[in-house]
């Protein structure tokens, strides 16, 4: 082992990294493509989502096949782009891309942009999408930063600088940079770096002695890395909900809010009947960002009978097509298989 005090060497971690992966490449399908737009499509619902939901569950696939190319998913309508996006949460993804291929018609003439400052400037791409197509999609030397790159980068380098400071943040990205400089093979650099944070630079008992990078590494304890700024508690809330099924169809409410505009869920139990709400339903629960939701569905209130605009009855023959967050959707066909309800004319 080199000595912990010597600075790791750029050119042969880069090396080792490109080799390694060269023989030991995962076959993903965006790694079989040079297709922008599949690479971007790829990335971006990466992000937030595992790789096995996105390729086991067929999102992956899903997506491609029905907005094979920017043009298809700028014409689209956006209840249907929402729609095929549904179960991947965080939907500003979903808004975003669509938001994107129009630009890349309207400003690019239909034709992606290999300037990765071009690139940087469509809508909802930060610095590590950016990087990600550009070099995946163009071979371009421009570093990325993900999860998995942290991780590897903050146990190399040993260092305990909080990787989500402003100064850690700075750091992670010239180390990158530096390393996919180096290479003339920047597509396998930037794979490999975050390959070898899914396989050997493990969170947790990291496979030190099998992995390409283990005579560079500077990491004494790796799984003390890396460090990050204490993490805001989980915040418990509740949210209520009313089930109202009539005949032609169940009622639902448009949402409006950012998260998840353009969606649809069960109406939201008037502030009024909160302290005393009507009999319950069913309670369920989900998770996200940095909250834990108790959902609790009630039986609508006689007075709630009077809705405003952005609620309707949808027949049920569309409730299946219509877009709606994941937590909504399992409570609804829970209640609509149970079929016992009251039904209102
Ligand atoms: S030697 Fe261990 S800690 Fe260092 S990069 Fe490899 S797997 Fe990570």
């Amino acid at each position: 082992m080199p000595s912990k005090a010597a600075k790791p060497d750029v050119q042969a971690i880069a090396d080792e990294l490109v080799n390694w992966f060269g023989q030991h490449a995962r076959d993903y399908p965006w790694r079989r493509t040079r297709d922008p737009y599949a690479i971007l499509i790829a990335e971006v619902m990466l992000q937030q989502t595992q790789i096995q939901t996105v390729l086991g569950r067929g999102y992956y696939a899903r997506w491609l096949a029905r907005f094979p190319d920017f043009a298809t998913l700028a014409a689209a309508r956006e209840d249907e782009v929402l729609k095929v996006w549904e179960g991947l949460g965080y939907y500003r993804r979903a808004r975003n891309l669509q938001r994107l291929a129009h630009e890349v018609i309207v400003q690019h003439g239909g034709v992606f942009p290999q300037d990765p400052a071009a690139i940087l400037a469509l809508p909802g791409i930060g610095p590590y999408t950016a990087g990600a197509v550009a070099s995946f999609a163009f071979g371009l030397a421009e570093p990325i930063v993900d999860g998995n790159i942290t991780r590897v980068l903050a146990r190399i380098y040993n260092d305990a600088m909080p990787v989500d400071s402003t100064v850690g943040i700075k750091l992670l990205w010239e180390r990158a940079k530096a390393l996919v400089q180096t290479t003339d093979d920047p597509r396998s650099l930037n794979a490999a770096l975050m390959e070898l944070g899914q396989t050997h630079c493990a969170p947790t008992k990291p496979t030190c002695d099998a992995c390409p990078v283990r005579s560079h590494c500077r990491a004494i304890e790796p799984e003390s890395l890396p460090v990050k700024h204490a993490r805001p508690e989980i915040t418990a809330v509740t949210e209520r909900v009313v089930f109202l099924r009539t005949g032609a169809g169940v009622l639902l409410e448009l949402e409006t809010g950012k998260r998840r505009t353009g969606l649809w869920k069960l109406p939201a139990l008037h502030p009024m009947h909160v302290d005393q709400p009507p009999p319950v339903l069913l309670r369920s629960h989900y998770g996200i960002t940095r909250y834990k939701v108790t959902l609790w569905v009630h039986e609508p209130h006689a007075q709630e009978l009077e809705w405003p605009d952005t609620h309707r009855i949808i027949p049920f023959g569309e409730l299946e097509s219509t877009p709606m967050p994941a937590p909504y959707r399992r409570v609804l066909r829970e209640l609509l298989e149970r079929g016992e309800f009251r039904l209102h004319a």
